[in-house]
C-alpha cells in the first residue's frame, strides 16, 4: 500500500473542488469549499444515484453517452 496522504487529498483535491488547495493551505474553512460537481456552495447537487447525479458527473468529466 502507497498511501501517502499529501498525494491522496491532492488527488481528491484535484477531483473534488477547485477549493481544495485553498483549503489544504488554510485560506478557507471546509464549509467554504465548493462542490466540484455543481460548483455550488453549498453543494446543489441532485440526490446521489438519480440520472440527474449521474448526467452531472458526466458532464463534469466532459463524458458523453
Ligand atoms: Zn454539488
Amino acid at each position: 500500500m502507497n498511501a501517502d496522504p499529501v498525494n491522496l487529498l491532492n488527488q481528491l483535491g484535484a477531483q473534488w473542488s477547485p477549493d481544495m488547495g485553498a483549503y489544504l493551505a488554510g485560506d478557507i474553512e471546509l464549509a467554504d469549499m465548493r462542490c466540484a460537481l455543481c460548483g455550488g456552495k453549498p453543494c446543489q447537487c441532485p440526490p446521489f444515484g438519480t440520472s440527474e447525479y449521474f448526467a452531472l458527473i458526466d458532464r463534469v468529466h466532459g463524458r458523453k453517452r
